[in-house]
């Protein structure tokens, strides 16, 4: 079908357009499925049952009213199964609907976002924007390039962002966005148009004390920049604050790039010390290869432990030498090449096609890919093989099987929330730069991060004993984060 005057100019997907709506969301999750091996999960699907019965009719309404949504089901009932002794605490929070309130989001934006790609043929993705819940702060969270993106995703990484967020101790909401949009094998010219466009629409929803988005998975500080500059051009306004994970010379904070992966092991840090035990000379296994990873790889290297193996969508590399760190950032960073070329350039690396890397044996380990990603059989995997500790650098990457099998066993766990909350701190100390047009020192501003993960790894430990759960991570990070903010709403009115 062509599109405007130029016959150049054509769909891409003119066979899709004569299905509905309803079948193309069907095909195309089905797609995604199969094509990155993802196991989405329902929420009630046989699991064990650990919803009180105060609870259980909200969860039930959160199932009624966003069908389909299996991400966000599986996000709302971990922290439900947390919250049944803070109910009875606090019964102010059933009568001021707090539960009824969080499970809905302020506000949810859906755009299209057409494009041009370098073979001039019209491309159409879906671009999202949920703002969550702003009772601390402008809504806050990152853009998410992939294309298993659709509204339960965003969902879910919102919901869990708004706890993350009120953990972290900053004047911060809760949010998330992205994109069905595949940035793989795309050309710098395509990655820009498409930002421009998808910028194009979101700028009138956000701003410094409205929305703050971020990167994600697929976005990082080529795509903010593509973005920022698109706002800057449509505002006329050098709005700083209104994107974070800027470049270094025009607005964004030093360790903000490092923030995510080296917070994650300074939370493993935190939960070892607690039995008397370090990073020194643990073997680490950190799934992916993108921002998280990298950064949890030097981090715990920095700390003296051996990173024996890594990962992307294609396969794992296990190197047990210790992985050369410059070698993996030339490939993914410099080159954005896929992680098999790591085994042509070094000879103690090996790459296994496919596969779980939680084969591969390990004392701590970091998954940092995406959720969803370490199953039930994989944990019993690491814990026959000696696992000690697991702390989530990526968000839900653990099953709710997998996390019962670690808390059984004893392992420490650390769920994303709080493991990998370093990297929304510090855009929030990014924020403070911007506000008062100030830059700090990587030095001065990795110490402000160091102190935010050991309060966070605190503040979780502390609540978890208060609550008789010592030791749960998942309890301690789901009730401190909750109220805070229904304290928040419930100070604000019914708004
Ligand atoms: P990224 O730079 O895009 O890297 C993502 C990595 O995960 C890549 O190695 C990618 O491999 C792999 N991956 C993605 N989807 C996959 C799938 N379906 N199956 C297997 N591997 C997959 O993203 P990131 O920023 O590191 O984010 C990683 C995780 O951390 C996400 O859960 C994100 O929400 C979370 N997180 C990120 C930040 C942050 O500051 N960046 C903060 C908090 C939480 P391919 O390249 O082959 O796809």
């Amino acid at each position: 079908m062509a599109c405007g005057g130029d016959p150049r100019v054509r769909w891409s997907t003119g066979r899709k357009a004569r299905l509905s709506t309803g079948d193309l969301g069907v095909l195309w999750r089905r797609h995604v499925a199969q094509t990155y091996q993802m196991q989405p999960r329902t929420a009630l699907d046989g699991g064990e049952l650990m919803i009180d019965g105060q609870l259980a009719p909200v969860l039930d309404e959160v199932l009624r009213r966003n069908p389909g949504e299996a991400e966000f089901h599986q996000a709302v009932r971990e922290v439900f199964e947390s919250l049944a002794p803070v109910l009875a605490k606090n019964p102010q929070y059933a009568d001021a609907a707090v539960l009824e309130r969080i499970c809905e989001p302020e506000r949810q934006i859906i755009f299209r976002v057409p494009w041009v790609d370098d073979s001039n043929r019209v491309q159409i993705n879906r671009g999202f924007r949920v703002e969550f819940n702003s009772a601390l702060g402008p809504f806050k969270g990152g853009l998410r390039f992939h294309p298993s993106v659709y509204l339960g995703i965003v969902k879910f990484l919102g919901f869990e962002q708004v706890f993350k967020n009120s953990l972290t101790g900053m004047p911060i909401g809760g949010g998330k966005g992205g994109s069905d949009f595949d940035p793989r094998g795309r050309s710098d010219g395509e990655i820009m148009r498409f930002c421009q466009s998808f910028m194009t629409e979101l700028y009138r929803h956000i701003g410094e004390y409205t929305d703050v988005p971020a990167g994600d998975i697929g976005v990082g500080g080529r795509e903010i920049g593509y973005l920022f500059g698109q706002y800057k051009r449509i505002t006329n306004r050098y709005e700083s604050g209104v994107l974070t994970g800027k470049g270094i010379s025009w607005g964004g904070s030093l360790v903000r790039t490092e923030a995510t992966g080296y917070g994650t092991v300074m939370f493993a840090r935190e939960m070892l010390k607690t039995r008397g035990l370090e990073l020194e000379g643990q073997r680490v296994v950190v799934s992916g290869s993108g921002n998280v990873a990298i950064y949890a790889i030097q981090k715990a290297q920095q700390l003296g432990a051996t990173v024996v193996a890594f990962s992307d969508s294609s396969g794992y590399v296990v190197d047990e030498a210790g992985v050369d760190l410059d070698l993996l950032r030339q490939i993914k960073e410099v080159e954005r090449g896929r992680v098999d070329l790591y085994e042509e350039r070094r000879g103690s690396a090996k790459f296994v096609a496919g596969g779980s890397i939680w084969d591969v044996p390990a004392t701590v380990a970091l998954p940092c890919a995406t959720q969803n990603e370490l199953d039930e059989a994989a944990a019993r995997t690491l814990l026959t093989n000696g696992v000690i500790a697991v702390a989530e650098g990526a968000n839900m990457p653990a099953t709710p099987e997998a996390v019962a099998a670690f808390q059984e066993a004893g392992t420490l766990f650390a769920p994303g929330k709080a493991a990998n909350a370093g990297g929304v701190a510090t855009s929030a100390l990014e924020m403070q730069q911007n506000a008062s047009r100030d830059s700090w020192t990587f030095e001065h501003t990795e110490d402000r991060l160091e102190g935010i993960m050991t309060g966070i790894h605190d503040r979780c430990a502390e609540t978890a004993d208060a609550y008789d759960r010592p030791g749960n991570y998942v309890a301690g990070a789901n009730i401190a984060g909750f109220t805070k903010v229904a304290d928040a709403m419930i100070a604000l009115g019914v708004v």
